[in-house]
């Protein structure tokens, strides 16, 4: 006989990652193409030589460096490994049993998962016709159960941003006792007028947390490590949730000399949006509906044509993020991998 586990795990679904095909182009995971920047991946080959000793387990430096950095005091910082293990922590910081999540959806797909492992409910609200985000109808769903709330902005895997104006009117309708996540993953490639700054209403309001990564802008994917910012009365709790020594010392220096490398940052992620009006542009012009994006990938709502678009890319060695009946996400390369892209997408759409 087996041993007896949760009887609820039929119920959890696993996280599928982008797919890595070799000597394709990968644009499935919102990855940077380029490396780490150099002065980052000097430091952590230098933190490598340290790795037989225990890292700082509330990675002090890094969380003082990340609130100067943001010009918050360090107390309402808390770093994780990604900013995912910290959307796990703040469920399980906030939900008992059978209390419930919020999220607009498609979003995120980490976000049923971590409510369900924490025993809470995943309760999607469907987005509006374009992607966006159906802030009202996120309100319009909130019960005597709701304990959080997550928006994300831009949205993965849509790319709309919330503006300003509608957060404010949004949490404006949020009662105080139920925590808001404004998961802003993709905040460095935002370029829109009257952008949400998830930071200053984390500090401007009881109930709001901001969720920032280091894996996306900053092309760290692979060392893990991102960071919450909040009030005390959150960042204590979801700080309590963590794996004990869950941030690396390797990602704790690489995310320190990341906060160094200043202008070296803002130079890759305009040549991201750059590429990303291109590609949309050149996506439209061959006739698909592409919403507008603030991130680093677009989205293409295929509807039943999702999963022959994906394969076709994969066929010609562009390996895409299939959302099979709904939609495909492209993530945006260099200049050459979006032209790869650009040729498999005219190909599609001039097939017979
Ligand atoms: C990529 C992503 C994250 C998490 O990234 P980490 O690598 O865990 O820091 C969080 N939220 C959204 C919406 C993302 O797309």
């Amino acid at each position: 006989m087996a041993p007896d586990v949760r009887s609820d795990l039929h119920a959890i679904p696993s996280y599928v990652p982008g797919a890595t095909v070799p000597g394709a182009v990968k644009l499935a995971s919102n990855e940077t193409t380029a490396g780490p920047l150099p002065s980052v991946a000097a430091a952590i080959a230098q933190a490598a030589a340290g790795a037989n000793r225990y890292p700082d387990i509330t990675a002090g430096t890094l969380v003082a460096r990340l609130a100067e950095h943001l010009g918050v005091p360090a107390r309402n910082v808390t770093a994780g490994c990604g900013s995912v293990a910290l959307c796990q922590q703040l469920v399980q910081a906030v939900c008992a049993p059978g209390d419930e999540v919020l999220y607009g959806w498609r979003s995120f797909e980490a976000y049923p998962i971590i409510a369900r492992i924490a025993h809470a409910v995943p309760v999607p609200v469907p987005n509006r016709a374009d992607g966006a985000l159906d802030l009202d109808a996120l309100a319009d769903a909130v019960t005597d159960r709701t304990r959080l709330i997550f928006v994300c902005t831009p949205n993965n895997p849509t790319g709309p941003a919330v503006s300003r104006s509608e957060l404010t009117a949004f949490l404006d309708r949020i009662p105080e006792r139920i925590t808001v996540a404004l998961d802003e993953a993709y905040f460095e490639y935002v370029r829109s007028a009257d952008a949400v700054d998830g930071v200053a209403e984390a500090m401007a309001r009881p109930n709001v947390v901001a969720l920032r990564t280091f894996s996306k802008a900053y092309g760290l994917a692979g060392l893990r490590v991102g960071y919450l910012v909040g009030p005390v009365d959150l960042v204590v709790p979801v700080a309590k949730m963590v794996v004990p020594f869950s941030v690396s010392s390797l990602a704790q220096a690489a995310g320190i000399a990341c906060l160094e490398a200043g202008d070296e940052l803002r130079a890759r992620t305009d040549a991201v949006v750059a590429e990303r009006r291109r590609v949309r542009d050149s996506l439209l012009d061959l006739g698909l509906e592409v919403p507008e994006s603030q991130a680093n990938f677009v989205w293409l709502p295929l509807g039943d044509a999702a999963a022959a678009f994906d394969s076709h890319c994969r066929d010609r060695l562009v390996v895409t993020r299939c959302f099979a009946g709904d939609g495909v996400r492209v993530t945006i390369g260099d200049r050459s991998e979006n032209d790869r892209l650009l040729e498999a997408a005219r190909t599609f759409v001039t097939r017979t």
